[in-house]
């Protein structure tokens, strides 16, 4: 028999990890095992052989995202992100407009000059806005398409404000969007506090920056083994023993399952796993002999293609040209189609935002389709997103549990903490931003 641990955590993305943390700070004995030879799960990066570079799909975060941010914080990892006052809106041609990260309307209506609106979208926005004033929706029941009807928003109001910033947050079309975690996106980043909205980027690639979170967790006495994928898991004499895909078995009192819903329904039996669904994200990433950009990153408006990052100028390697990566959320439509098609579509969009484009040349390209990037918080999903604690040792953690949150690293985390918190029978969280002006007398009363 195999030494007994504590408590065996399997999967090191950012729920496993930050389960891992909170446990080896406690003094609990931990392992973390994860089946990739790398850390940050679906924020992974990794050397592509054929390219020569190292690629991620580029994530950002958002200042409401407060247990990410701790983690960061006492990991060291927050010297490696870049936080943006403002993203600019391109449109086809390139008028700009910049959106103030973290400006709540109610405060400083800020947008109300924006020329990517006219007067009635500003007014059908504002009119929208309103009812997140609240805190998010109670029930999840309703979907943000029938909410965009009965609050009459305007044809541009969706297109260049609520589809830019609820496709790239929630990763899925109106319908499949539930309106409370819709209306969570708008309280929290627009409403709530100015904090809130900040956005910022890792400035190293997805498994490095993770990396960090991981070795604070080793420091504090963590057993982390990579390549280790669990096939099985059983209790055997009162104990929770998993088999390893090498043949090998560990054995543990408690387990912290942070896997995706998929993944955790091979080893446990799961209620209603049968209601949970994934979207697509596809990026592309693009090498140019010469800068082409002058925005780190950018939302493009009337376009399939949702954010522009400009990765050499994030990651300090601007003297090489440019490297560009472009984020297609929901991109149902892009997992049919082929290489050279989604190239050539995206390369004719993008020249139309960025000028400089015709006189620099494309040295290499790469697509990066993740069919499972998030899972869809569809109407009527928190019915079956399970609690952490499972019972007889078993905590289930991972972003689509029940966090209150959609499918982010920040849902992830939370996860995490909570089944830590619950191994150890107290709170790991951290608190949340408070609310400023008009949010905070609502919420006093
Ligand atoms: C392209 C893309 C873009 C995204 N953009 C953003 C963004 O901008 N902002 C944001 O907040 N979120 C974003 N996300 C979502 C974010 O990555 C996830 O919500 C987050 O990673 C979920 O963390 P998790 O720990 O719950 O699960 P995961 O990250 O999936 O981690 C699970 C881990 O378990 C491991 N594992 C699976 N099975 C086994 C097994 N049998 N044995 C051992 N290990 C196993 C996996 O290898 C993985 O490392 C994006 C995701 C993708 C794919």
């Amino acid at each position: 028999m195999s030494a007994v641990t504590d408590v065996m955590v399997i999967g090191a993305g950012p729920a496993g990890l930050a389960a891992a943390v909170a446990l080896s700070a406690a003094g609990a004995k931990t392992q973390l095992l994860e089946r990739k030879p790398y850390v940050g799960g679906r924020a992974y990066s990794y050397p592509h052989p054929a390219l020569g570079e190292v690629i991620d799909s580029q994530h950002v975060l958002l200042g409401c995202c407060t247990n990410l941010l701790d983690l960061c914080r006492l990991s060291g990892a927050d010297n490696y992100l870049r936080w943006y006052e403002e993203i600019p809106f391109l449109e086809p041609g390139g008028r700009v407009t910049r959106l103030r990260g973290g400006t709540s309307p109610m405060a400083s209506l800020g947008f109300l000059r924006a020329p990517m609106l006219e007067f009635s979208d500003k007014l059908a926005i504002v009119r929208g806005l309103t009812e997140f004033l609240n805190g998010k929706p109670q029930s999840d029941d309703v979907s943000f398409a029938s909410w965009l009807k009965r609050t009459k928003q305007t044809e541009r109001a969706i297109k260049h404000f609520w589809e830019p910033i609820l496709i790239a947050t929630l990763n899925d079309t109106f319908e499949r969007c539930s309106m409370r975690y819709a209306g969570k996106v708008f309280h929290e980043a627009f409403v709530r506090s100015a904090e809130g909205g900040r956005m910022a980027v890792p400035t190293e690639p997805l498994s490095n920056f993770f990396g960090r979170i991981a070795s604070l967790a080793e420091q504090q006495g963590t057993d982390l083994q990579l390549r280790a994928s669990v096939e099985r898991l059983e209790r055997v004499d009162g104990l929770w023993q998993a088999s390893l895909s090498d043949g090998t078995h560990r054995v543990a009192e408690r387990v912290v399952l942070a896997l995706p819903f998929e993944q955790a329904a091979k080893l446990v039996p799961l209620r209603g796993v049968e209601h949970f669904v994934h979207a697509p994200i596809t990026t592309i990433h693009l090498w140019f002999d010469r800068n082409v950009s002058e925005y780190d990153q950018c939302a493009l408006l009337d376009t399939r293609i949702q954010w522009l990052f400009d990765k050499s100028r994030i990651r300090g390697l601007e003297q090489q040209g440019s490297y560009i990566e472009l984020v297609i959320s929901a991109s149902f439509q892009e997992l049919e189609m082929g290489r050279e098609e989604i190239l050539n579509s995206a390369i004719t969009e993008l020249r139309s935002f960025l000028p400089k484009m015709n006189q620099a040349k494309i040295v290499k390209s790469g697509i990066l389709k993740e069919a499972r990037a998030t899972f869809s918080v569809v109407p009527g999903l928190d019915a079956y997103r399970p609690q952490q604690e499972s019972g007889a040792g078993l905590y289930l953690a991972g972003d689509w549990t029940d966090t209150g949150w959609p499918s982010t690293m920040e849902g992830g985390v939370r996860s995490g903490r909570l089944a830590a918190g619950a191994i150890l029978g107290r709170s790991c969280m951290a608190a949340e931003l408070p609310a400023e002006g008009i949010v905070r007398l609502l919420e006093r009363q």
